[in-house]
């Protein structure tokens, strides 16, 4: 091995999960925090979990139900086209008793 062009290798690195598991490793950190392991990777345990450390999931499910509550009150094509055609009719109607 060369001199002095190698980092410090810690043959027995701690490894610390989210979920505190910790187990060793070698590795050139001495301490390795980690957010998911073996022992609580969904894969591994079957369950399902989110791993949702942004909040994105939360934010999600605001804006969708902003949206659902903003979409309630509005009547759609159909609704809107009918009326059109009910206003031109009324209208023609208006220019034929002239
Ligand atoms: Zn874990």
């Amino acid at each position: 091995m060369k001199q002095d062009i190698h980092p410090k290798y810690y043959p027995e690195a701690k490894v610390i999960c989210a979920c505190g598991n910790e187990f060793k490793v070698g590795s050139t950190l001495p301490e390795i925090r980690v957010e998911i392991c073996s022992n609580c990777h969904p894969f591994y345990t079957g369950k399902q979990k989110l791993v949702d450390s942004a909040r994105r999931i939360e934010k999600f499910q605001a804006r969708a139900a902003l949206q659902n509550q903003a979409s309630a009150g509005r009547k759609g094509k159909k609704v809107k086209k009918a009326k059109a055609v009910a206003r031109k009719k009324e209208a023609k109607k208006i220019k034929a008793e002239q």
